[in-house]
């Protein structure tokens, strides 16, 4: 018997591959599908600024698809529950169809919807729409969950070519006729003050977009991934970010994409950035399985860490607006304040320096990235944290303490990304862009820069911090 059916929308903000679109046009007469802005619902962890942007974008991106079929877009606002209830009730929907969340937040409130709406007398069906596998279906022999990327890859990437997307619908049901739907910018999504420019020179949200970067990205760039992929100057990655999160396209047509070009997605030269896509697929496997990492170190040792306490709001505040007097440091924070985004390699050096040279908690530096990155991912970037912290699964030991200099000199040799994002400091020769400090003052006065005034000394000297780190690690060596 043809039905309402409901499709609420969350982070698959896509027609392709999208298991409960498909599943919910099965027999379906009216659909309804509708996106419900529920901040209270996600605390503590509800969307912080640069996402909140990127979601208008991308829900006026979705609302546009779906009217090109006839459809459109119901934005509502308020207790997700309670809001799906008044949608039953003013449609006569019978089924609800949704795609699954992996965050602890997500999933507690989820669980508790599908078993309100189940006793009302609704069909409710969740689907995977944002993984290629579901966590619980990969596991080590002894049916644990892994902890080790190596071998949880393995697994994986020996099940790649069973992974088929779904193709997008060809045409969409009518929505009911007589349902208001709130004004897109009735949400509040963008900035008052109007501090986004930078966000939209940058980025164009929505799954068309989303689509067009990843073919032009496997057309163009990929071959050349591997060996460029650590050079901050250059557009080596993907910079698919964003559009993965939001579910504007799904990792299943990622490989699928990658699979049409080259028979083997594992091997050269595509296998470092499906790789990638695998440490994705590793990061929500660890949130499912160890939900407490989004706070916690998963390696309880390091709890017991001292962090510093004398200066620790002053330090914060530096590191937060690229003014600790370390190029590489400061060149990657205003890029992530200025576009919402910043180069793995150069994500993998500020937080090494915030944990380890201002031992600094690592959660201050996640909640920072949570407001200010449009990729916040909870899966990826309680990762990164803890593998930079030396405290997550398969992470970076403590002791290996990046040197932000060495890996200026090393991955931005020209200092090209520095000059970019630090422009008081484009007139240093090479030699010294990484540490300007050490330049002579004559040199210093010829490329226009006072030291302290022009551009911060450094906040802490790199050496005598990288050994009060490795002192205050001791504890974590001893601890039980
Ligand atoms: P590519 O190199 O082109 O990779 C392709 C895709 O693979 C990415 O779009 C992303 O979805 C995934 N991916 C790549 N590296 C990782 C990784 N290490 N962990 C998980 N997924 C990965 N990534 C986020 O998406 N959101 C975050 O909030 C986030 N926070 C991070 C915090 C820290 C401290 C660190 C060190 C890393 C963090 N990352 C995060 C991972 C990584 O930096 C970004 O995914 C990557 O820089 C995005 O750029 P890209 O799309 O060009 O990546």
């Amino acid at each position: 018997m043809p039905s309402t059916a409901i499709l609420w929308l969350r982070r698959d903000l896509r027609l392709d591959d999208n298991p409960a679109l498909q599943a919910a046009l099965v027999d379906c007469a009216r659909l309804v599908p509708v996106y419900v802005y529920d901040p209270d619902s996600e605390a503590p962890w509800a969307p912080g600024a640069a996402s909140r942007w990127w979601l208008h974008g991308s829900l006026s991106s979705l609302d546009q698809a779906l009217q090109a079929f006839g459809s459109r877009l119901l934005i509502a606002r308020g207790d997700s529950l309670a809001e799906l209830r008044r949608i039953v009730a003013a449609t006569g929907a019978t089924r609800i169809h949704w795609n699954r969340l992996y965050d602890p937040t997500s999933r507690e409130r989820d669980g508790r919807i599908k078993q309100a709406l189940r006793a009302d007398g609704l069909r409710v069906d969740s689907h995977n729409a944002s993984l290629l596998f579901e966590p619980w279906e990969i596991a080590t022999g002894t049916g644990e969950p892994y902890r080790v990327f190596t071998a949880f890859w393995r697994r994986c990437a020996a099940r790649l070519s069973d992974v088929r997307p779904l193709p997008a619908p060809a045409v969409l049901p009518p929505p009911p006729e007589s349902l208001d739907s709130l004004p897109l910018e009735r949400l509040g999504l963008l900035p008052t003050i109007p501090w986004d420019a930078g966000l939209r020179e940058t980025w164009t949200p929505g799954e068309t977009a989303a689509l067009e970067h990843a073919r032009t990205f496997l057309r163009d760039r990929v071959r050349g991934y591997a060996t460029v992929r650590d050079l901050p100057a250059q557009a080596g990655t993907s910079e698919l970010s964003p559009h993965l999160h939001f579910g504007e396209i799904g990792p299943r047509r990622m490989i699928a994409m990658v699979k049409e070009q080259w028979d083997d997605p594992t091997a050269d030269p595509v296998e470092s950035f499906v790789r990638e896509i695998g440490w994705r697929e590793f990061a929500h496997h660890l949130i499912y399985h160890y939900p407490h990492t989004t706070d916690e170190p998963l390696d309880r040792r390091f709890a017991a860490l001292p962090w510093r306490e004398d200066d620790a709001e002053r330090m914060l505040r530096a590191w937060q607006r690229g003014e600790t007097g370390i190029p590489l440091v400061d060149a990657g924070m205003r890029q992530l304040w200025h576009t919402g985004w910043m180069h793995n390699r150069v994500r993998m050096v500020v937080a090494s320096f915030l944990t380890k040279n201002l031992r600094l908690p690592w959660q201050a530096g996640a909640r920072w990235f949570w407001d200010t990155l449009v990729d916040a991912d909870l899966a990826a970037n309680s990762l990164g944290w803890q593998w930079s912290a030396g405290c997550g699964a398969d992470a970076a030991p403590y002791f290996r303490i990046f040197n932000p200099v060495l890996q200026g000199e090393r991955f931005d040799k020209a200092g090209t990304y520095v000059r970019r994002w630090c422009p008081e400091l484009a007139r240093l020769p090479d030699k010294y862009i990484h540490q300007p400090w050490t330049a002579p003052a004559a040199l210093l006065g010829h490329a226009g820069i006072r030291i302290g005034r022009d551009y911060p000394a450094p906040i802490v000297d790199l050496k005598a911090s990288r050994e009060a780190a490795l002192a205050a690690y001791e504890v974590v060596k001893t601890a039980a």
